[in-house]
C-alpha cells in the first residue's frame, strides 16, 4: 500500500501537490474542467489541515517560446479560485525570487499554483526529462510532496518522479481513486467484465488486448481498429482503416479467443471523414471498395448491447467511430446511453473518449471516468507506473 496525504501531519508544512491540470483549452475557454475538479478532494484536504500548498501542473507541450502563450496556468488558476471559493495565488514563474518570495509568505492554508513545469522545457527539456538540478530547486521549496497527478504518472518527470526521489511524499486522493477503481476492475473484476476497445490503431491497443483477453469475459471491438481484425478473417473492408502489420496479430487473436472477440457486423459507410460527406448504413459485407468504416452500425450496437446488460463491470477505452465528426458519432453516443443506463460498475479510460462523453453530456452516467488516457492504457496493459512507483510504501 501506498503512503497517501492522509498519513502526514501537514500543518503549517509546505505541501507540494503535483496535479494534473492539463485541461483542453479552446479559444480562452476551458472545454472541461473535469481534471481541476477531480483535483479539489486532495487540495481541499491539505487545506483543511492547515498546509501550505504548492501547487504543480504541466499543461500541453512546450517547444518553443511561442508555445507559452497558449499554454499559461493563469487561466487554471482562475477556475481553480471559483471552484474552491478562494484566492489562488498565480505565480507565472517555474522558478525565481518571485516564486520563492511568494512561498515564504504563505500562511498556513494558503493556496498558490506556479506557472506550467513545461516552460522548463526549454531549456534542454528539464522537465520531461527529470533533470536532477531542476528537482533539487523544487524539492527545496517544500516540505512534503504529495503527487495526485494520474494523468502523468506513466512519465518520469521532475515534477513526479524527481520530487518523489527527494522529499517524503505519498499519494492524494484522485490517484488512490484511480488505482482502485481500475485495478481491482481488472484484477478482481465482478463477473460479467466486458471490455470495450475502440480508437484508431491496433498497434495502439496490441498491449491492452494482451493483457486482458485472458481477464475480461468480453471484449468488444469498434473504432478503427476493428477492420484490422475483419481483414483479419478474410473480410474486404474498402478503404476502411488497416494495421497490416497487425494483420497477424489479430488473426493469431481471433484463433485463440473467437468467443470473446465480439466485432462489429454493420457500419455507417462513407467516402470521407467529413460531417459534409455522405452516408450509409450496410452490413460489413456489402462495404464498397471506395467506402469506409467510420462508425458501428445499428445493428452492431444491439448486438452489443446484448453483452453490456449483461456485464457486472464494464472497462471502455477508446471511441467506437470518428466520434468528432456529427455522422459519425452515434455509435459512440449510444454506447454512453447504454451505459449510463446499466447498474454495473462502468469505468471510462481517460483521453479524447473521456472528454467526447461528458461533452456528450454523459458525465454521470459512469462509476468513473479516469483523468489519465496513457496512464489508463498502461494500466490497462498490465504496466505500473514510474510516478506511483517511486512514492513509498506504508
Ligand atoms: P485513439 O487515440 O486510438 O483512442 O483513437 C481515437 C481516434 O480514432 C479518434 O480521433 C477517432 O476519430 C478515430 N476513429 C475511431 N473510429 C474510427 C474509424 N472507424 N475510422 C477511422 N478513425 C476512427
Amino acid at each position: 500500500m501506498k503512503k497517501t496525504i492522509r498519513d502526514f501531519d501537514l500543518k503549517d508544512k509546505k505541501v507540494i501537490i503535483r496535479v494534473d491540470f492539463n485541461v483542453p483549452i479552446k479559444d480562452g475557454l476551458i472545454t472541461d474542467d473535469n481534471r481541476v475538479v477531480e483535483s479539489l478532494e486532495t487540495i481541499n484536504y491539505a487545506i483543511n489541515n492547515s498546509a501550505k500548498v504548492i501547487l504543480m501542473s504541466h499543461l500541453g507541450r512546450v517547444k518553443e517560446e511561442s508555445d507559452k502563450a497558449k499554454n499559461t496556468l493563469k487561466l487554471v488558476s482562475l477556475r481553480l479560485s471559483e471552484l474552491l471559493n478562494k484566492e489562488v495565488i498565480f505565480i507565472p514563474q517555474t522558478r525565481g525570487i518571485e516564486l520563492e518570495k511568494a512561498i515564504s509568505n504563505l500562511k498556513s492554508g494558503d493556496v498558490l499554483l506556479m506557472e506550467n513545469t513545461r516552460y522548463e522545457d526549454l531549456d534542454g527539456e528539464k522537465e520531461s526529462n527529470n533533470d536532477l538540478e531542476l528537482a533539487k530547486y523544487w524539492a527545496n521549496l517544500g516540505d512534503i510532496y504529495i503527487n495526485d497527478a494520474f494523468g502523468t504518472s506513466h512519465r518520469s518527470h521532475a515534477s513526479n518522479v524527481g520530487l518523489a526521489s527527494l522529499l517524503p511524499n505519498g499519494v492524494g486522493f484522485l490517484i488512490e481513486k484511480e488505482l482502485k477503481v481500475l485495478a481491482s476492475s481488472i484484477d478482481n473484476p465482478i463477473r460479467p467484465l466486458t471490455v470495450i476497445l475502440g480508437g484508431a490503431k491496433v498497434s495502439d491497443k496490441i498491449g491492452v488486448i494482451k493483457n486482458l483477453v485472458n481477464k475480461a469475459d468480453y471484449i468488444l471491438i469498434g473504432g478503427g481498429m476493428a477492420f484490422t481484425f475483419l481483414k483479419a478473417q478474410g473480410i474486404e473492408v474498402g478503404k476502411s482503416l488497416v494495421d497490416l502489420d497487425n494483420l497477424d496479430f489479430c488473426r493469431e487473436m481471433l484463433e485463440k479467443h473467437e468467443d470473446k472477440l465480439i466485432l462489429p457486423i454493420d457500419v455507417i459507410a462513407s467516402h470521407e471523414m467529413s460531417d459534409n460527406s455522405d452516408y450509409r448504413e450496410t452490413f460489413i459485407t456489402d462495404l464498397k471498395s471506395d467506402e469506409m468504416g467510420l462508425d458501428i452500425g445499428s445493428q452492431t450496437i444491439k448486438v452489443f448491447k446484448q453483452y453490456l446488460v449483461d456485464s457486472q463491470t464494464i472497462i471502455w477505452n477508446g471511441p467506437v467511430g470518428a466520434f468528432e465528426y456529427s455522422n459519425f458519432a452515434n455509435g459512440t453516443k449510444a454506447l454512453c446511453e447504454i451505459l449510463a443506463n446499466l447498474e454495473a460498475i462502468t469505468i471510462l479510460g481517460g483521453g479524447d473518449t473521456a472528454s467526447a462523453a461528458i461533452n456528450f453530456g454523459y458525465k454521470e452516467a459512469f462509476t468513473h471516468i479516469s483523468t489519465g488516457g496513457g496512464a489508463s492504457l498502461e494500466l490497462l496493459e498490465g504496466k505500473t507506473l514510474s510516478g506511483i512507483d517511486i512514492i513509498h510504501n506504508k
